[in-house]
């Protein structure tokens, strides 16, 4: 798909908004351009000394329709509006013509919440909520929900203060790599002689972030082991890690202490019983689905009985927060499918269940044939989830919730817990609420100002090679954190 544009630069936007009704098509974006290839949209703005015409054109082979808006120049905000308005042109067309109802309409943010919070503290809730809907094309099931989970989000987020931050430890190996995995994580068979190193420079790491964080005088509110699988390690380089977190952090005011226990075939008496004498509050452990066939067609290496295996032996091992991720819109899975797994997970009762959707990786650009199946996917990932937020709500509370792109049906993530159980952790770290400081592959240090919007990211490499051949550079990029609280705190 081509995207003209003439006279504006909102070609970011209006390419997200694309590509939520053709997650598969290679987008270019052209500007200015005079000869144009089919199919396009054409996104066109002619700026008179009163008003300004805005154009938007779709063509296909078989669709050719346009629309156009005229606006005053000397409106409030005149260039965030006329972003709206192409958007709100593009949406209706593309609507047209694939027949998909995307529910959160123009939003195409990762931080759905946040928006409506920060709308929420300018205009009050029920002014947003009306602009959720008639602005931004969110329809009134996903308006309420932002609003409710707004509401449960922000009681957690208060308890954050002006030193205040959170430790994410990044352990990038897995089992076996998921078909759909996104995420910096190698299979253990083939990297199985770097967990060694890569533990004790980890380790390395999280003494020298704590002697930062100490200086700087940041208190700890909740750590976040995550991945990759952390239990892929062996339970005694799994202890190091957490050991060296307790050493060196000061957790004293430590809310919460999550390892991911993704995979259930991690899932052992060693590695729980070392995760308990930790002390460690809140595991994480990942069925996605429990139907044997569609485990197998993400390439997952357990079985469902595994899944609930792994869940009994926490419970035995006096865990008393597990939290379960699903995913809605897996392949090969159904509807019917889906309901008999979460009344499965329901039956064991954990403390919180996150239900993801499918974040579909690009495959071939749309012909007729995929814009049907796209359509069927989008309404079974649909209902799954409409399900599960109906079945959910009478035990369970809404309480974070994100985006991501290319997600099937453009749904969200949404993280459910009984009250008193929401991941402190998983708020701050979608709200950025305050600085998360991270170690290990793949972890991006966020440090944030408080009170304000400043935001300043530190990347570590990426892959675990990369991370061990130039730790030294790692370690060197820490000063960043200094530099960023020696004129605010
Ligand atoms: S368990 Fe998670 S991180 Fe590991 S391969 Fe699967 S999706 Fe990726």
């Amino acid at each position: 798909m081509n995207i003209y544009i003439e006279n504006h630069e909102f070609h970011y936007e209006l390419e997200n908004l694309t590509r939520i009704f053709l997650p598969n098509d290679k987008i270019t974006v052209h500007k200015n351009a005079v000869e144009f290839e089919k199919p396009f949209i054409k996104a066109i703005r002619t700026i008179g000394n009163k008003n300004s015409e805005l154009i938007v054109e779709v063509y296909f082979d078989d669709f050719d329709k346009s629309e156009k808006i005229i606006i005053t120049n000397n409106i409030p905000d005149y260039e965030n509006e006329c972003e709206r308005q192409f958007a709100v042109m593009i949406f209706k067309l593309l609507q047209e013509y694939t027949g998909v109802n995307p529910p959160w309409g123009i939003l195409t943010g990762v931080r759905p919440i946040k928006l409506f919070r920060n709308l929420k503290n300018q205009i009050g809730t029920e002014e947003t909520e009306r602009y959720f809907k008639e602005k931004l094309l969110v329809s009134d099931k996903k308006t309420a929900l932002s609003k409710e989970t707004e509401k449960n989000e922000s009681k957690i987020i208060e308890l954050s203060k002006k030193d205040s931050f959170s430790l994410y430890v990044s352990v990038p190996f897995c089992p076996s790599r998921c078909a759909y995995c996104s995420f910096v994580s190698q299979s253990v068979e083939k990297t199985k002689h770097l967990m060694e190193p890569y533990t004790d420079l980890l380790c390395k790491e999280i003494a020298k972030t704590a002697g930062i964080a100490t200086k700087v005088n940041l208190k700890l509110e909740s750590v976040y082991i995550g991945g990759g699988t952390p239990t892929a390690l062996t339970p005694t380089q799994l202890n190091k890690i957490i050991k060296a977190i307790s050493k060196d952090f000061n957790l004293s005011d430590c809310r919460e202490f999550t390892v991911e226990a993704g995979r259930p075939d991690t899932v052992n008496d060693e590695m729980l019983i070392m995760l308990h004498e930790n002390g460690i509050d809140r595991i994480s452990i990942n069925p996605q689905t429990l139907n044997d066939t569609v485990l197998e067609n993400i390439g997952r290496r357990h079985t469902a009985r595994q899944s609930i295996e792994a869940f009994e032996l926490a419970r035995k091992h006096g865990f008393t927060h597990v939290n379960m991720d699903l995913i809605v819109g897996l392949p090969g899975d159904s509807f019917e499918s889906f309901q008999n797994t979460l009344n499965q997970i329901c039956n064991l009762e954990p403390e919180s269940i996150t239900i993801h959707t499918l974040a579909k990786k690009r495959s071939a650009e749309l012909t007729a044939s995929k814009l049907e199946i796209l359509r069927k996917d989008s309404q079974t990932a649909d209902e799954m989830m409409a399900f599960a937020q109906d079945k959910l709500k009478n035990m369970y509370i809404p309480y974070y919730l994100y985006r991501q792109s290319r997600m099937v049906g453009n749904l969200e993530n949404i993280g459910f817990s009984k009250p008193g159980f929401e991941s402190f952790y998983n708020i701050f770290v979608m709200d950025e609420t305050h600085t998360i400081l991270a170690c290990g592959a793949g972890g991006v240090t966020k440090l944030k100002e408080f009170g304000t919007s400043r935001l300043e990211r530190i990347f570590n490499f990426k892959y675990p090679y990369e991370y061990i051949s130039r730790f030294d550079e790692i370690q060197n990029r820490k000063s960043g954190i200094m530099d960023f609280y020696k004129n605010i705190m």
